[in-house]
């Protein structure tokens, strides 16, 4: 197995571990980059991208993906396409481990992002970026003036429903409870706006159309009478899940499995830095991410320097 120690390990490859890794070349930290079987992130499953600055033009998310990769890849990251399977924060230098290599780091970051959950039904796969959805700051413009369905009962089911209704000419909320989860706040907004709409008790069974979304089956879980809404798309917010588990026990992680951040992009093990939505739940976006990578980097350049100045001292 090739054993190697380098100055940073970047562990992810979404706009947070990419940006992370293009400053990384700049502050001559050679980093070298875990991206993972399935490099890129969310926006390798997002189609057009109209928010990301630079670009007039809408840009693809894996062709806005592949030209961070190929930046990084100019100014000289070692990018490698595997999986880490094991971490070891406890020894210094961090050991990271994929299937086929054992390295050391004087500094990781850590950007394995997050996946949003689905509702795990067939029909939603097939119409993935047809009408489903995932994202509404992503993807509202496209559905103007259509009548939408949001799923769940989050934070974050109000705050895509609300932010849907800028251009949608309706949203309904399908929640399989009685009562929201979200935060009175949110629930008030939503609530108090007229074009949303809440069905409660009620899940998503089948989401219909055959190239674009026409509506969704339903089920109303206390009485078990099916329905149908016809809808123009459909909006997923049924939370996300965090990709830290090969994190647990070397980091201090919340309850839900989010990396906890001391003091901007630190974690709990100094050395160890973490960007995106491996910690971030809030923002969520793609330029928030990239903009976490670049204050990761800067934060683990500082540590890199610092230790290398001790070490220098402790020689004399
Ligand atoms: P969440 O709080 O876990 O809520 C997920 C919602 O989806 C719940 O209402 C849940 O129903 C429902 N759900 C889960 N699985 C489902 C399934 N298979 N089918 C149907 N419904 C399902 O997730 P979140 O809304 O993404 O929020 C995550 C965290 O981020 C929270 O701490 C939240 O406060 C925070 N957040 C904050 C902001 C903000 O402050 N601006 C914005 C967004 C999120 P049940 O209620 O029945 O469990």
């Amino acid at each position: 197995m090739k054993e190697d120690v380098r100055k940073l390990v970047i562990i992810g490859s979404g706009p947070a571990g990419l940006t992370a890794a293009i400053y990384g070349c700049r502050a001559a930290l050679d980093p070298l980059v875990f991206m993972g079987t399935k490099y890129g992130g969310q926006l390798m499953v997002t189609s057009e991208v109209e928010n990301f600055p630079g670009f007039p033009d809408p840009v693809l998310g894996p062709d806005l993906m592949e030209r961070m990769k190929s930046q990084a890849q100019r100014l000289g990251a070692e990018l490698v396409q595997e999986d880490v399977v094991k971490v070891d924060f406890t020894k210094y230098p961090f050991e990271v481990k994929s299937d086929t290599r054992a390295t050391r780091a004087l500094a990781v970051i850590l950007a394995t992002g997050a996946n949003p959950r689905r509702l795990n039904i067939p029909s939603e796969a097939k119409l993935m970026g047809r009408g489903v959805s995932n994202c509404a700051v992503c993807d509202a413009f496209f559905f103007r003036g259509k009548k939408l369905a949001v799923v769940g009962g989050g934070d974050t089911a109000m705050e895509e429903a609300t932010f849907l209704t800028k251009f949608a000419a309706s949203v309904q909320v399908i929640h399989r409870r009685g009562e929201l989860r979200a935060s009175a706040m949110m629930q008030k907004e939503a609530m108090s706006n007229p074009k949303i709409s809440f069905v409660w008790d009620t899940v998503v069974t089948e989401v219909l159309g055959d190239m674009k979304v026409t509506g969704v089956r339903t089920r109303n879980l206390k009485t078990g009478a099916e329905g149908r809404l016809d809808v123009d798309g459909l909006f997923v917010a049924i939370g996300y899940d965090p990709n830290t588990e090969i994190f647990r026990g070397q980091v201090e992680l919340d309850e839900k499995g989010y990396v906890k951040v001391r003091n901007k992009t630190e974690t709990s093990v100094p050395g160890i830095f973490v960007a995106g939505e491996a910690h971030d739940f809030r923002y969520r976006q793609a330029i928030t991410a990239a903009a976490d990578g670049c204050k990761a980097l800067l934060d683990a350049e500082k540590f890199v320097k610092q230790r290398a100045e001790a070490a220098t001292v402790s020689q004399r």
